[in-house]
């Protein structure tokens, strides 16, 4: 391999980074359709009061100078009116933001950096299922963990995905699309891909039961996620569970007929439904009642969707402009 020795910086790069550790979160923008009546055409942006309070969990969690998150709430508002232009106007497209902080003193020692660059990277996006939803297939392979107990996979910061790309394309070469996450010796089931992870299943008591792994330190804190518990709570139409379970025991329920449909939660798609889980060289098929999806899974969906375009009324959806 030949080294290259004339290397230029361009100078609106030049930042000096003590640390290239960023944290990040992921709120964005829709404009509702105006072209049909009835529609108002409003920008809205989803529960941005929460991903402000992870931003600032993140960076505090990695020593960065501490920010005022209305302040920079205003700078992404403000931002995105300048940019209005760039919203899509069509169901299923949005403005995504990704707010970003590094560390920037220039010293080689490791400690607390006393300088730090915010900035937002920001592109109109397409829908995530162009035909409708694309149900998923995981692999849950025991030999990784996405995040343990003392460190730091409940913030989202940029040093907990990288590691997580190999055994992504390792599952892709293997047919799978995505990865589910285990962890501890009994396979507990943590998180898929970049997404929180629900379970809707008849639990051993014989009680419909909506499950999802507890924040206790390795889940990542989804906005989606804690929609998603809320409404459910709010529908009190079956049990709503923060708690651990295992392969073992999503196995036995697949295995007696109790599993309903699990799904995957995070912004980018709003709900992810699984098709097939493969685990330990055998594949167990996850019901799609209702086609492409369990039947949940597309009722949440097309609640927090109507929600974010304020079709439903909600505190979650902030006008914009
Ligand atoms: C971002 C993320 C989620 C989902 O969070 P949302 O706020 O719902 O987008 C879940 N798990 C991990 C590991 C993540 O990085």
């Amino acid at each position: 391999m030949r080294l290259h020795t004339n290397i230029h910086t361009p100078p609106s790069l030049r930042v000096e980074i003590r640390f290239i550790i960023s944290a990040y979160s992921y709120p964005f923008f829709v404009r509702h359709p105006s072209h049909l009546p009835g529609q108002d055409g409003k920008v809205r942006l989803f529960r941005p009061d929460m991903n402000m309070r992870r931003l600032a969990r993140s960076t505090q969690r990695i020593a960065l100078p501490d920010f005022d998150q209305d302040q920079f709430l205003e700078c992404i508002k403000e931002l995105v009116k300048v940019d209005s232009a760039w919203i899509p106007e069509e169901k299923g497209y949005s403005l995504y933001l990704r707010p970003t902080a590094i560390g920037t003193q220039p010293s080689l020692g490791v400690g607390a950096s006393k300088n730090a660059k915010m900035f937002v990277i920001m592109s109109p996006v397409g829908p995530y299922y162009k035909n409708g939803f694309a149900p998923v297939s995981l692999l849950a392979d025991d030999r990784y963990n996405r995040a343990w107990p003392g460190g730091v996979g409940n913030y989202k910061i940029g040093g907990n995905y990288a590691p997580g790309v190999v055994p992504q394309i390792e599952a892709g070469e293997k047919g799978y699309d995505q990865l589910l996450w285990l962890s501890d010796e009994d396979h507990k089931v943590t998180e898929v891909g970049t997404m929180n992870f629900f379970v809707f299943w008849t639990n051993k008591a014989g009680e419909k039961e909506l499950i999802t792994a507890p924040l206790e330190g390795t889940i990542l804190p989804g906005v989606t996620r804690d929609s998603i518990i809320d409404l459910a709570k709010q529908w009190g139409e079956f049990k709503v569970t923060e708690g651990w379970f295992t392969m073992k025991d999503l196995i036995e329920a697949q295995q007696e007929g109790r599993l309903i449909e699990a799904f995957g939660a995070g912004t980018a798609c709003i709900v992810s439904p699984v098709k097939n889980i493969g685990y330990q060289g055998k594949d167990y098929a996850v019901p799609l009642a209702a086609g492409k999806s369990g039947e949940l899974t597309l009722r949440v969906n097309n609640t927090i969707s109507d929600i974010q375009y304020g079709d439903i009324e909600s505190e979650w959806s902030v006008v914009v402009e």
